[in-house]
């Protein structure tokens, strides 16, 4: 853990780029080094790992969920994720809406859409995502708060085809925030530990780093 690095990325950081520590395996006690230098904006790609640390750690971090959500585990983060970045699904947002209405909360959801040009990447194909909105049932979830839009460029040395890709998701989230959604619709969420600076220049409003902050992940 390098303290001086967390310090020099968020100050290089536009005021508008908010920073979530992606925690995963790594230990309480390295979060807990970034908990006692500010950070409370956490993020975590199982379920079974973030409800432990939930269970852990102090009650005031805000805890982001940023991968592939089955179904049938929501009701285990429902009673206190803040935001699902991988809303990627119909059956898994109505699913959060469900959980989120047991526990009486609004849980922050963001779409996440495929940019990538890899096959493996989860996230909703762009047109499949207009259809589904011209549907209507979205609107109608009552307890999820549609707040943006999430992304993840290809895996490449070629800056360009990242650029581009990023580019691509902003031209989504303005399409999005015009035609659906408005006020609340905030976030494009994209950038990592080997691309955030193009995502930065490229628009992103919130960024998911895991390595850069904690170390490589064994
Ligand atoms: C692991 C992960 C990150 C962070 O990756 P790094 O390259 O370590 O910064 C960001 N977003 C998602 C969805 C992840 O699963």
């Amino acid at each position: 853990m390098d303290i001086l690095n967390y310090h020099q990325i968020k100050e290089s950081l536009p005021s508008r780029v908010q920073l979530v520590a992606i925690s995963k395996t790594k230990p309480d006690e390295d979060i807990m080094v970034l908990y006692g230098e500010g950070q409370r904006v956490f993020g975590e790609n199982r379920v079974q790992e973030l409800t432990e640390k939930h269970d852990r750690l102090p009650k005031d971090i805000i805890w982001h969920m940023v991968g592939h959500l089955q179904r049938n585990k929501v009701k285990d983060i429902a009673p206190f994720v803040d935001t699902i970045q991988s809303g990627d699904s119909k059956r898994i947002l109505k699913a959060i809406n469900k959980e989120a209405e047991k526990n009486n909360r609004i849980i922050k959801v963001l779409l996440q859409i495929k940019i990538a040009d890899e096959d493996s990447k989860y996230g909703w194909d762009f047109g499949t995502l207009l259809e589904y909105l011209e549907e209507g049932p979205l609107f109608d979830m009552r307890n999820i708060m549609i707040r943006g839009v999430m992304g993840m460029a290809t895996f490449t040395d070629n800056e360009d085809q990242v650029a581009q890709e990023f580019k691509t998701l902003k031209e989504y989230y303005l399409i999005l925030k015009e035609k659906y959604f408005g006020d609340n619709f905030k976030h494009i969420s994209m950038g990592m530990s080997g691309d955030y600076p193009i995502a930065i220049e490229e628009g992103s409003t919130m960024i998911r780093l895991g390595s850069s902050l904690f170390g490589e992940r064994h």
